[in-house]
């Protein structure tokens, strides 16, 4: 799951990239309203963690252009400490929350999941395609019955096709998901990531594979179904 942190402060920006990355939770970075809002328009980002005090304007710009387009990212506004004229601002520009700096940093990890959870993002239950189930909050994967390693990027790839079980997805949305703003794509870098997981997910005995749907995208369902 990607997040877009926009957020100019230098020291700030690496603490929260290890604890996102920690939670599991993969990160770009923007780091000024301009940059923040070409990103937004590109990314499938799952949530945005806005700062409001940018060098080149107010983050305010970057949520209440993603709302007029009809984006509804989940957004945590990160607020002045007493700034409360901040918070109103932010939350009737269309965030979703707010947290006032300095914070802990365990409070933005609940905060992001308990929006996520809202925004129907985070589900509680283990989501089954065949014999393969994946839990979205421990991202734990169990093939036939055994628990299985991925690494992040298959882990990655799993998750955004089995949250959407039986239907074809975009190939810009799982690239999207996948790859980060400042990732060198070679052109063949998806096809790549499709081809490791099929042999993983085969080689566990899973009865749910990767079918492509030729200019389409790839679709997750249940092998002969
Ligand atoms: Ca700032």
């Amino acid at each position: 799951m990607r997040l877009l942190v926009v957020e100019d402060n230098g020291e700030l920006v690496p603490m929260l990239g290890r604890l996102l990355d920690t939670a599991g939770f993969a990160m770009d970075h923007a780091g000024a309203v301009e940059d923040a809002q070409l990103m937004v328009r590109v990314g499938a980002y799952a949530a945005v963690v806005l700062d409001l005090g940018l060098p080149d304007g107010s983050g305010l710009a970057v949520v209440r252009e993603m709302r007029g387009r009809g984006d509804t990212t989940p957004v945590i506004a990160l607020t002045a400490r007493g700034a409360i004229a901040d918070r109103v601002a932010g939350l009737a520009a269309g965030a979703d929350d707010y947290l006032v700096k300095p914070f802990a940093p365990e409070e933005l990890l609940a905060r992001l999941q308990a929006l996520l959870r809202r925004s129907g993002t985070i589900v509680d239950r283990v989501i089954q395609c065949g014999n393969v189930e994946f839990d979205p909050t421990t991202r734990g994967v169990v093939i036939a019955g055994l628990p299985t390693v991925l690494s992040a990027r298959e882990l990655e790839l799993l998750d955004v096709l089995i949250r959407r079980h039986g239907r074809v997805v975009p190939k810009a949305t799982v690239e999207a998901q996948l790859f980060g703003i400042d990732d060198d794509l070679s052109s063949n870098a998806l096809e790549v990531c499709v081809h490791r997981l099929r042999r993983r997910l085969a080689s566990a005995g899973a009865s749910a594979e990767i079918v492509t749907v030729r200019g389409l995208g790839y679709m997750l369902g249940v092998r002969g179904a």
